[in-house]
């Protein structure tokens, strides 16, 4: 898709989101807050069964799952212990002449001739600072220098006109290519990249002061390692297990962008998948399976380590994507490389969705090690330690000559050259008794990218024709009915006929309780449907005479359902309507 296709796009999903209640900006009334974004009726259904739908694959449809959820304030050791308070940042540039803010990463290269200045002066006044603008094709040097003007007024007494500023030290520069040092909007020089912390902060308690600095969470995972060892302690749970958990995290994002896919409040959907050390199944199994092309990774198998279930998460998530819709026609992938990795982790790939503006993450999955267990089992000087029966069994019968030799073996294989022998004789003699810290695969999705990747995915325009001939675009939601924020569309043919009236409102009765059903009386039924199509509805249901028996006893009974995708019509009993609906939706 070209480029003014794919803006074109995006624009359409927007102002559908909007006119039809999906997505609204936050405090629109005021003006509206960066990087905030409400859900209206149609969204916050389409959120929640996302949510739903999260929780089931993750959780209801297998025994090796819990929850969590844990408040959005934590104690502020935690962001230290995990490294948010030194490391979360991102590098920060900004517009010297409109202060504009921008990620450094992500400023537009551009190219040209800079023109510099050394200074400027205007009457008694001057200024020494060096300034700079980007000359680009089709932009001539008086531009430039008006620029400059602009910005070195400020330095002088207010009122001072551009034009009696007198710009010194002029040269110019050329062959600049792709340069991230200026603003692509005006041309200007920006400063130079500075780290900013994207968490923001609060205040807990009536005094603001240092001491009572707190963070909305950056993310949902820290509390699940926080609580892991309660969790572990109070459930009958067993290593390999995991803790989900949903929820609202904050980022001080420098610029929100792309509607909602990069926003300042956001819900994820994380889960610490826990697994025993691959050391550790080695001393269990003899062996740690070995991941390869083809390997069969639909049932978990004990002499998993840490790479198969790597593996074997991206290959669960793939399916929860396809289950609602989004097949690998609109996914990619990208593994990090050995030196994109971050220092704890062995291997991170990214789920990407192919977005209008581009084809960007939707969710990472992380082999983190026990990097974050180790780092809260330090900090906070608890154990997090788990005691594991079956290995201290399985060690039981080695001799002190099988010992020395597996702690030979892990030291040969260690990847850190700094770990010493000691290290690795110590971890082995825990792991001997049966102790170890888990290690962890992370699959962290953001749910509020889900559903605008949802959107997008669903969004369709066809033309088509109607009754009178008349060719016209029909905007049409493509949701899995699984997700769609309304389920099932009932009718009456005409408002003004009690007995249609009557029934249909029956039959929305009948399924409430089991779907999300609307009701609409109003307006010709072509346009009823229409709606619904906008709506993203799967199946409407008409009440017509048919259905009262005013056209013989033939289809009494009976009511039209009409399918959204294909606009096809066919007649069912009222009695085997819920079964049917619930079947496609389930
Ligand atoms: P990005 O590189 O896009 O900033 P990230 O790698 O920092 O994302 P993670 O920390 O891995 O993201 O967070 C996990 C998930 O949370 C992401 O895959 C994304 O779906 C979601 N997420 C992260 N930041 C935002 C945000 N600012 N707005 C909306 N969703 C977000």
């Amino acid at each position: 898709m070209s480029k003014d296709a794919s803006s074109q796009r995006m624009e359409k999903i927007v102002s559908l989101c909007k006119r039809r209640g999906f997505i609204f900006q936050s405090s629109e009334i005021y003006g509206g807050l960066n990087g905030f974004w409400d859900y209206g009726p149609l969204g916050a259904e389409l959120k929640r069964n996302l949510r739903d739908t999260w929780w089931n694959a993750m959780m209801r449809e297998r025994d090796d799952v819990v929850p969590l959820d844990a408040s959005i304030i934590l104690h502020p050791a935690v962001w230290k212990a995990s490294g948010h308070v030194d490391t979360f940042s991102d590098p920060m540039v900004d517009c010297l002449l409109t202060k504009a803010r921008f990620r450094a990463d992500q400023v537009e290269p551009q190219s040209g001739t800079a023109c510099h200045f050394t200074g400027a002066k205007a009457g008694d006044h001057a200024s020494e600072r060096a300034f700079s603008v980007l000359i680009r094709k089709g932009e001539n040097i008086e531009r430039a220098r008006k620029v400059a003007r602009t910005f070195y007024a400020e330095a002088f007494p207010a009122g001072t006109a551009p034009e009696a500023i007198e710009l010194l030290g002029e040269t110019l520069e050329e062959g600049i290519v792709n340069s991230k040092q200026f603003n692509p909007a005006n041309g200007s020089l920006l400063t130079e990249p500075r780290p900013f912390n994207l968490m923001l902060r609060t205040h807990t308690g009536p005094i603001e002061s240092d001491d009572n600095v707190a963070y909305l969470r950056p993310e949902t995972a820290q509390a699940i390692f926080v609580q892991f060892k309660n969790i572990f302690d109070s459930n009958r749970v067993k290593v390999p297990f995991g803790i989900a958990q949903i929820g609202k995290a904050f980022r001080n994002e420098i610029n929100p962008r792309n509607f909602t896919f990069r926003s300042r409040e956001f819900e994820q959907m994380e889960l610490e998948f826990f697994i025993r050390p691959d050391e550790a199944i080695a001393l269990l199994y003899g062996s740690v399976a070995e991941w390869h092309e083809g390997a069969d990774l639909s049932k978990p198998q004990p002499n998993w380590g840490w790479e198969m279930w790597h593996r074997y998460w991206v290959a669960q998530r793939t399916a929860y994507y396809d289950g609602i819709g989004l097949g690998t026609d609109v996914l990619d992938y990208y593994w990090q490389k050995p030196d994109e990795l971050a220092h704890y982790a062995r291997a991170t790939v990214d789920i990407l969705f192919k977005f209008a503006f581009g084809t960007e993450e939707l969710e990472g999955i992380a082999a983190r090690g026990d990097f974050d267990l180790r780092q809260h089992q330090k900090h906070s000087g608890k154990p997090l330690e788990v005691f594991d029966e079956e290995l201290k069994a399985a060690c039981a019968a080695m001799t002190e000559a099988d010992r020395e030799a597996f702690i030979d073996a892990t030291f040969a294989r260690r990847t850190n050259p700094d770990v010493t022998r000691g290290e690795v004789a110590a971890f082995c003699a825990n792991l001997f008794k049966g102790n170890y810290l888990p290690h962890v695969i992370e699959p962290s999705a953001g749910l509020d990218r889900l559903a605008l990747a949802v959107l997008s995915a669903a969004f369709d325009e066809e033309s088509v024709t109607d009754d009178k001939g008349k060719s016209e675009t029909r905007t049409v939601m493509r949701f899995h009915p699984r997700v769609a924020p309304v389920k099932v569309a009932v009718f009456p043919l005409l408002k003004n006929k009690p007995e249609l009236v009557a029934q249909a409102r029956e039959i929305v009765e009948s399924l409430r309780r089991h779907m999300n059903v609307f009701y609409d009386e109003s307006g010709a039924i072509g346009r009823r449907y229409r709606r619904q199509d906008e709506a993203g509805t799967p199946f409407c249901v008409t009440v017509d005479f048919d259905t009262v028996g005013e056209n013989g006893p033939e289809n009494a009974g009976t009511v039209t359902l009409r399918h959204r995708d294909s606009m096809k019509q066919e007649r069912i009993a009222i009695a085997d309507l819920k079964a049917w609906l619930l079947e496609r939706i389930a």
